[in-house]
């Protein structure tokens, strides 16, 4: 059981690697906050050209197409936005240009929450999964990014100097993490909007009853440890510094 309250924030930044993860692992929660009030930013940090097998299409139609379905499916969420890094799908490292673009979006939209991917997660044993390696550099560079360079004013001097972006403090993180959690969203309400955006990704999804199922299964799991019908599970750091 999580001793931490539950809050809305007023302005979220969600990051992902990919175009879906960001509606999979947190969509409930953020259109619950979006619900309630919350401007919604996502940032995706590669191109997403990989995540096809169809041969009659090519990278650049990939990444088009992947975008559309990721702004369409935010939007559902009640998002404001969508920011793309353009990294190359299955590329992504922990490098000072991903952790400068992930702080020039924090400075941009000022959160006070900040979501993204466990990168302690390099393997799921018992749900038969190895976590993406984009997955594990976008949370770290994300994880860099939160504390301290988008809080330092003399870290990345040329975001302030050529952008014009001062410094800016978060101050909550959210790691989504399948096997280890300290906080949980009630996300009954919005669960079926989620499943509803996930399958806008047409061009990774097709069958919403499996979806349904897998997600489900998960999200009554962890709804089961906060009395609710389905939630969503994070680690949940309260930043002091
Ligand atoms: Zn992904």
């Amino acid at each position: 059981m999580s001793t931490k309250e539950y809050y809305t924030p007023k302005v979220v930044l969600a990051v992902g690697a990919h175009a879906d993860d960001v509606d999979i692992t947190c969509g409930g929660t953020l259109a619950r906050w979006a619900s309630e009030g919350a401007d919604v930013y996502y940032l995706i940090l590669t191109d997403s050209s990989c995540g096809s097998d169809d041969e009659s299409i090519s990278r650049e139609q990939l990444t088009a197409l992947r975008e559309q379905e990721q702004r369409d499916a935010a939007a559902l969420l009640g998002a404001k936005h969508v920011f793309f890094g353009h990294h190359t799908d299955g590329m992504l490292e922990v490098t000072q240009d991903v952790k400068r673009d992930v702080a020039r979006i924090i400075r941009t939209v000022k959160p006070d929450t900040v979501v993204t991917m466990d990168p302690t997660v390099i393997y799921e044993a018992d749900f038969g999964m190895i976590n993406h390696t984009d997955h594990r550099a976008a949370g770290m560079a994300t994880i860099d990014a939160f504390y301290p360079l988008a809080r330092d004013r003399l870290s990345l001097p040329e975001l302030l100097r050529d952008e014009g972006l001062a410094p800016h403090k978060t101050l909550h993180l959210l790691l989504t993490n399948f096997s280890e959690q300290n906080y949980y969203v009630d996300v009954s309400s919005t669960f079926e909007r989620k499943i509803d955006a996930i399958m806008l990704h047409s061009s990774q999804f097709d069958n919403r009853a499996q979806m349904q199922d897998m997600l489900g299964e998960r999200a009554a799991a962890w709804g089961a440890k906060v009395g609710a019908r389905y939630a969503e599970g994070f680690m949940r750091i309260d930043s002091r510094f």
